[in-house]
């Protein structure tokens, strides 16, 4: 019952944040049976501490667009919790964005910065502002402004925001320099910076690679591989680029990848050069992609069957969803199971409804969970953190050696506590209460 009351509590007091009720619902679900095991967790008032952030901070953004046009938009920065350390997480700059957006957001990445075994807490900000179709100057000039603000909450010790959608290398230079001008240090206060001047070596790689090394942790255990198998993935950005560039790195062959306004079956397998240039270059649609390679299909959103995503139409052995959240539903997962689908891991946040998690839960396929698969890129983020620290850049090989070894780790942790709890194959049980019971100690340990 606590566990029900306090998931209705979040629904009545915060009615429009639906995305946020679907996130706390889903974590907490799974932590009814480590919360009856152990009384301290309600007697602690640990589910109820939770769900406030620490702290929300709402702000104005104004901005001269080139025409010289004043423009406002809103600024977000939810620090929610730094039980285990310094509040971490992305920006992201969406027209979508709004507080149930960062909400959910920020809750899911406590537990996930928790799995990494790093010392990170968890917050997510950004803001409506949409970087599309803006030129350099644009954005050079929003995130300025943005920074005005943002820059008196976070620091190395304090907040220590990254990427996410909308966010990349670009507008992570132009925040990090206003932050440098505005208090005179050069410091990690921000992660996802270019290497040559505080950044990681295989930041930009981190999510994606780090995906395929959690899916490929889930078959080993099963017998299988992913060598010869094809694979489909939703969006093209960051995550999605990287994911299919590991994939081919492991013998698999990706064949999809998808936009806001559309998506690409490539049955020979997706050209990972020309979606970079189309995508981290260019920054077009990929609709472009059918003029170079005139073999691929090009599916626009609203030409496929209403309410389903024709990423997941196409048989695949693995699924990779890497757009959004919600981007793959009830009917999308009966089509991906239909088709023979063993393993589903998640790239993008929370990308699975609901109903589409229970499928596969009861499917007993491997089903990677976000908060798990995803957090190669916060690890990451943690280890620039380190190398900022102690002013000593790392190779490559070092940095993907870690990231490999963390989400090995991740993925123990899961399944040891899954096992511990009976349920062998769900790993969405077995992330939350691992991600959980390290955060809440915490809290206690620390007192009210
Ligand atoms: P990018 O901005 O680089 O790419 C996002 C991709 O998703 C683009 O292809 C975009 O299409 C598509 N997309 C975005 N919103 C929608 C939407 N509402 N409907 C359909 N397609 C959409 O973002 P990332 O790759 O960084 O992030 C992707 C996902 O991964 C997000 O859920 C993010 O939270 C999550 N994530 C990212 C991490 C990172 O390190 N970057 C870390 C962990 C999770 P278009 O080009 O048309 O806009």
């Amino acid at each position: 019952m606590y566990v029900e009351n306090v998931i209705e509590k979040v629904k009545l007091k915060y009615p429009d944040q639906k995305e946020f009720h679907q996130a706390v619902q889903e974590v907490f679900t799974s932590l009814a049976l480590v919360i009856k095991k152990d009384k301290k967790y309600q007697e602690s008032a640990i589910l109820e501490r939770l769900v406030i952030p620490d702290r929300e901070i709402y702000f104005r953004v104004n901005w001269v667009n080139d025409v010289g046009k004043i423009q406002v938009n809103q600024g977000y920065r939810i620090e929610f919790n730094a039980a285990i350390g310094p509040y971490k997480g992305g920006l992201r700059f969406h027209p979508s964005v709004n507080a149930g957006i960062i909400k959910f957001l920020g809750f899911e990445q406590v537990f996930k910065n928790s799995l990494t075994t790093l010392h990170l807490g968890g917050g997510k900000g950004g803001s409506d502002f949409d970087p599309k179709n803006k030129s350099d100057g644009e954005v050079m000039r929003f995130c300025q402004a943005f920074m005005n603000e943002l820059y008196r909450h976070i620091g190395p010790y304090t907040d220590i925001p990254a990427g996410d959608i909308g966010v990349g290398g670009r507008e992570i230079g132009y925040l990090f320099g206003q932050y440098r001008k505005l208090t005179n240090r050069f410091e990690g206060a921000l992660t996802g910076k270019r290497f040559d001047w505080g950044g990681s070596l295989m930041r930009p790689e981190a999510t994606g690679y780090g995906c395929v090394y959690f899916a490929e942790e889930m078959l080993k255990e099963r017998g299988e591989t992913l060598a010869g198998k094809i694979c489909t993935i939703s969006g093209s950005g960051n995550v999605a680029i990287y994911t299919v560039e590991k994939l081919y790195h492991l013998g698999a062959k990706p064949v999809t990848v998808s936009d806001s306004k559309g998506m690409i079956y490539d049955e020979a397998g997706i050209d990972v050069a020309l979606l970079k240039e189309l995508k981290e270059i260019k920054r077009v649609s990929l609709e472009e992609y059918i003029k170079f390679r005139t073999n691929a299909k090009y599916i626009k959103v609203g030409d496929y069957k209403e309410d389903t995503n024709a990423v997941w139409s196409i048989p695949c052995f693995a699924a990779f969803p890497s757009a959004t959240e919600n981007e793959l539903n009830g009917k999308d997962a009966k089509t991906l199971l239909q088709n023979g689908c063993k393993c589903v891991s998640e790239g993008a946040n929370m990308p699975s409804t609901l109903e589409a998690l229970d499928l596969f839960l009861r499917a007993k396929i491997c089903y990677g969970p976000a908060k798990a698969a995803n957090a190669g890129g916060v690890a990451v983020s943690g280890l620039e953190m380190s190398q900022n620290a102690s002013m000593h850049p790392w190779d490559f090989e070092t940095v993907d050696k870690k990231l490999h070894n963390i989400m090995e780790n991740i993925f123990s942790i899961s399944s040891q506590t899954a096992k511990e709890f009976a349920e062998p194959t769900n790993l969405v049980l077995g992330a939350n209460i691992a991600g959980f019971r390290k955060v809440a100690d915490a809290m206690i340990d620390q007192g009210v």
